[in-house]
Order: structure tokens, then C-alpha cells, then sequence
């Protein structure tokens, strides 16, 4: 086994584990596991600061933004895509898969999103059903600011669709202070629990718009308006996946227990940025630096599959690549949920300056020691 020090999978805990583990009711039949779901959905929406109903759909990350897109989109609405990063660009497939008109707002993706030129932007169009932003944009490590855009984007009557797959509970989301009215989730990020499930909080905005389509949702599966009445029902529209949200539910309470989770994301984050600038590292990232991932360029006397596989071979340790436009060019780590401790980037970080003095890579100092002294810095204050 390999540490995992992934930008999601994250290491899971063994009090999820063996939550995984316990023996299965019916979900279908037994009203129990009802309750069960609805008062961790209830958990969820509490955690994100607002009373919009959370579902939890049996599916990875992904499911969560095509299941926004397909109950969303109507055959030529018109989509506002805002796109900075694989994972934004990435949603006007789903756009178009069911029928509508993405609309691409593309800048920078070395940069976060500027909101004062989007404002600019919206003043002069702004006739869109609904427009997706990502939070964390996971393969290069942005951060777009939620908490200014969707606000932004309700101005003009624009219903908000964000990813927040791998920035949920790592960074602050306030869902009702951000107007957001579809926020995507999945468990295998900083939640830390195995992948396999995706969380979806929608407004009373975004129920009324799946209400009043004139056309059906053109999915089952990735369709949220299924789970309309599942509570008044006692039914789902599929069996749910018990043992994985047994696994979630656990999680979930580890993340209550924790006020300072989000602390903890900053901290390390910031101290890791730092270390590996100071080393003489390059960040892909010029602004907007999500703390769930530390994205650095490539050193141009190797590869990064020489990294990646050193890393592994002798240290047992699992970094990422990326993939799509950034494939080859980027290693990432990611300090996101179980991942994000001292220990852990301590450890992939004292590996990583060996394997790179390995590698012929000029390092101004070690990446281990200033990641260690600042975070003793942090500690003490
Ligand atoms: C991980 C992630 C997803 C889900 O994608 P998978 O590649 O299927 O895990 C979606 N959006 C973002 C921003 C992510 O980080």
C-alpha cells in the first residue's frame, strides 16, 4: 500500500473503514435507514451553512455535475461557462449533451477568476438560465472566489451551478451568503471517505427551474428531480449504496468534530506554497490558490514520471500528475482532508527533496525544512 498523498483519493480513516464495514438493512424497505440518510443529508447542508436540501446520489464527483447540467438544462438555454481550468471548461460537455447552449467565459488559467472583469463582462450579457464556476479547479490548483462570483452572477437573475468537489469542507462555502444554488460534492476528496458518492445541495431557485421546464429531464440516473419526494415517499428512485454512506456518515462527523478543519487547509497549504518557492520551485498557479493542492511546474531536468515513479518506488509515496492540458507538466500534492497533517506533508516532502537532489534538480534549500519551521511558526502563534 501506498501513502496516498493524492489530490482525492484521500487517505481514509479507520473509524470510516470499519464504519464501511457494518452489517446492511434494506435500504429500499427499512424506514430507519430513511432517517439515516435524510439526518446525514441534514448534517451536510447544516456544515454548508444552509437550509437547502442535500441529496446524496450513489455515483463518483462527476455525477453531481452532470446530474446540475441534465436537470437544468432545457434544449437551447443558453449556459454561462466560466472556465479557468479543466474542470470548468469541462462543464459545457454537459451543457451541450443535454441540448443546451454553452456560452465559455475563458481567461487565464494560471489566474483567478477576475470578478471585477466579469462584472464588466455581464453588464453587457447576461442572459443566461444558469452559469457554472468551479471552486477548486483540482488538475492546476485554482480557486475561484465563490463568495464574490455567485452573488455576481444572482445579480442578473443567473442561477449558480458550483463545483466544489474537491474544496468542500478544506474552504470556507457558506451556501446561502454565496447564493449558491447547485453546489457538487464528492466524498472522495476532502472528505475522506472512499469515492463512490456525490453530494448535492439545491435551492428552492433550482427546485422551481427543474419545476417548471417544459421538457423532460433526459436522464434517470443523473436526474435530481427523482428525489423531489423520496422523503414523503420512504422511496428512492434507486437502492442507495448503504455501506458507502454508512462510510460518509462517519466522515461526516469526524468533519463536525473538527472546527478548524478549515484552518488546518490554510496552514499547511500556505506553508507548503511557501516551501516549495523558496526552494526554487515554480507554481503553476500565478493567484488563486486553492488549499487542497499544491500544483509546481515540472523542473526542466526531468520528467514527471521520473518523479512520480521515484516517489514511489523508493519511498512509497503517491503523488499525481495531471492530465488533459497540463499532462507532463505539472506534479501535485494533495493536502486535502486526511492527507492535510504536518506528518504527512512533512514525510512527502523530505522524499521529495531527495528524489529531486536524485533527479539533478537545483534546490535553493529543502523543501521539508522550511515547510517544518513554518509550520512551527503557525503553531506557535
Ligand atoms: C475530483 C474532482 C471531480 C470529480 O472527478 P473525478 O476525476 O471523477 O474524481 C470534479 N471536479 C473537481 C474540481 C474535482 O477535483
Amino acid at each position: 500500500m501506498y501513502k496516498i498523498m493524492t489530490p482525492g483519493p484521500t487517505q481514509v480513516s479507520e473509524r470510516v473503514r470499519i464504519a464501511r464495514s457494518k452489517e446492511c438493512t434494506n435500504p429500499d424497505l427499512d424506514e430507519d435507514f430513511v432517517e439515516f440518510y435524510k439526518e446525514t443529508c441534514e448534517k451536510i447542508s447544516c456544515l454548508l451553512h444552509t437550509k437547502n436540501e442535500t441529496l446524496i446520489l450513489g455515483g463518483e464527483g462527476i455525477l453531481g455535475l452532470e446530474a446540475a447540467c441534465a436537470s437544468l438544462t432545457e434544449p437551447s438555454d443558453r449556459v454561462l461557462v466560466l472556465d479557468n481550468g479543466i474542470f470548468g471548461k469541462g462543464f459545457a460537455d454537459f451543457v451541450s449533451l443535454y441540448g443546451g447552449e454553452p456560452v465559455l467565459y475563458t481567461v487565464d488559467d494560471r489566474n483567478t477568476i477576475d470578478v471585477g472583469a466579469l462584472e464588466n463582462y455581464l453588464a453587457k450579457q447576461h442572459d443566461f438560465k444558469y452559469a457554472t464556476v468551479v471552486h477548486g479547479d483540482t488538475p492546476s490548483g485554482m480557486k475561484n472566489d465563490i463568495s464574490r462570483i455567485c452573488p455576481l452572477l444572482k445579480k442578473y437573475g443567473i442561477l449558480t451551478v458550483v463545483d466544489a468537489v474537491s474544496t468542500m469542507f478544506a474552504e470556507p462555502v457558506d451556501v446561502d451568503a454565496y447564493q449558491i444554488d447547485v453546489l457538487c460534492g464528492g466524498s472522495q476528496k476532502a472528505i475522506s471517505a472512499p469515492p463512490g458518492l456525490t453530494l448535492v445541495t439545491v435551492s428552492p431557485a433550482a427546485w422551481a427551474a427543474m419545476e417548471q421546464r417544459s421538457t423532460r429531464i433526459a436522464s434517470f440516473y443523473a436526474n435530481l428531480y427523482v428525489f423531489r419526494d423520496y422523503y414523503e415517499k420512504k422511496w428512492f428512485p434507486y437502492t442507495m449504496p448503504i455501506s458507502d454512506i454508512n462510510g460518509l456518515r462517519a466522515a461526516i462527523e469526524e468533519i463536525e468534530a473538527e472546527p478548524e478543519m478549515e484552518k488546518r487547509h490554510a496552514d499547511i497549504a500556505e506553508a507548503t506554497r511557501e516551501a516549495v518557492r523558496r526552494a526554487g520551485l515554480k507554481l503553476y498557479q500565478q493567484s488563486g490558490f486553492s488549499n487542497t493542492v499544491t500544483v509546481f511546474e515540472v523542473p526542466k531536468e526531468t520528467t514527471d514520471r521520473e518523479i512520480l515513479d521515484r516517489m514511489r518506488r523508493e519511498y512509497n509515496i503517491m503523488l499525481a500528475g495531471s492530465f488533459d492540458t497540463l499532462a507532463g507538466k505539472v506534479i501535485r500534492i494533495g493536502h486535502m482532508g486526511n492527507n492535510a497533517t504536518v506528518e504527512n506533508v512533512a514525510e512527502t516532502l523530505h522524499a521529495l527533496d531527495a528524489v529531486l537532489r536524485e533527479l539533478s534538480v537545483p534546490l535553493s534549500c529543502s523543501v521539508e525544512e522550511v515547510f517544518r519551521s513554518k509550520t512551527i511558526i503557525q503553531r506557535s502563534k
